[in-house]
């Protein structure tokens, strides 16, 4: 049977229309009174400027590229994070894929913003050798040191989620390499700085596509138990919360 997963790209669908509809879902997720109108002027500035520099250049399943930059600084805003990280992350990808130098960023962006940029482009280049652990562990410090400011590793880490996210349409030896990377380096960054939600999530992914076979079974199991224990009085709950937390069980 043909592979079916993601519907096929259609040429006529309106490009433009999905990347300021994937524009209008971020600047929704703003919420009023958090950034002043100069402020949201410039975020819609790189929107625009990000728009035009990957004008043309698609991802792996036929999506305009940019809108990936707009899911990631979407996940910016959803981490709360400040007008310039949210700048940097909609412009994340500019220096690396298109002509767009840091110069150019820095004259009408700032000096912050060209070197947000510059460092999580820097991040994306260094590549995971092996899972050895004591080289995880060199790596997770070496990515963290080259992160003078923390917001390059969260905008990488908005970056890698938005990645993992849609890891589905690459192929699949480059899934698991990307899958290990964010198990062992992005996840643990993640937990370190307190983003639960991102961790999980992060965690999550990388095992399905880690571990394709057991997956399916595994979220079986895991929401056939969620059924089963919301069933549950809640007396039956603390039983087994005490339970599970003395012995261990799993
Ligand atoms: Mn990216």
């Amino acid at each position: 049977a043909p592979f079916t997963e993601h519907a096929p790209f259609q040429p006529n669908l309106d490009f433009l229309d999905c990347v300021a509809r994937s524009g209008s879902a971020m600047f929704a997720s703003i919420k009023p009174g958090i950034f002043s109108d100069s402020q949201l002027e410039r975020i819609r500035d790189a929107y625009e400027y990000a728009a035009r520099a990957h004008a043309g250049q698609r991802r792996k399943d036929g999506s305009a590229y940019v809108t990936h930059c707009i899911a990631a600084a979407d996940i910016s805003v959803d981490m709360g994070l400040d007008e310039d990280s949210i700048v940097a992350a909609l412009l994340h990808d500019v220096i690396e894929d298109t002509p767009a130098s840091h110069d150019m960023v820095a004259k009408r962006f700032g000096d912050t913003v060209a070197d947000l940029v510059e460092g999580v482009t820097k991040l994306t280049r260094v590549q995971l050798v092996s899972k050895e652990e004591a080289q995880m562990e060199s790596l997770r410090k070496m990515l963290m040191a080259m992160s003078k400011d923390i917001r390059v590793i969260l905008i990488k880490i908005a970056d890698r989620l938005h990645n993992m996210r849609t890891l589905g349409s690459m192929l699949p030896n480059k899934q698991y390499k990307i899958a290990g990377e964010t198990l062992y380096i992005y996840a643990p960054i993640a937990n370190r700085l307190g983003l639960n939600k991102i961790k999980t999530e992060l965690e999550d992914l990388s095992f399905k596509y880690e571990h394709p076979e057991e997956y399916p079974t595994l979220t079986i199991r895991i929401s056939g138990y969620a059924v089963l224990f919301n069933s549950l009085t809640k007396e039956q709950k603390l039983e087994v919360i005490n339970r599970t937390y003395h012995g261990g069980l799993v």
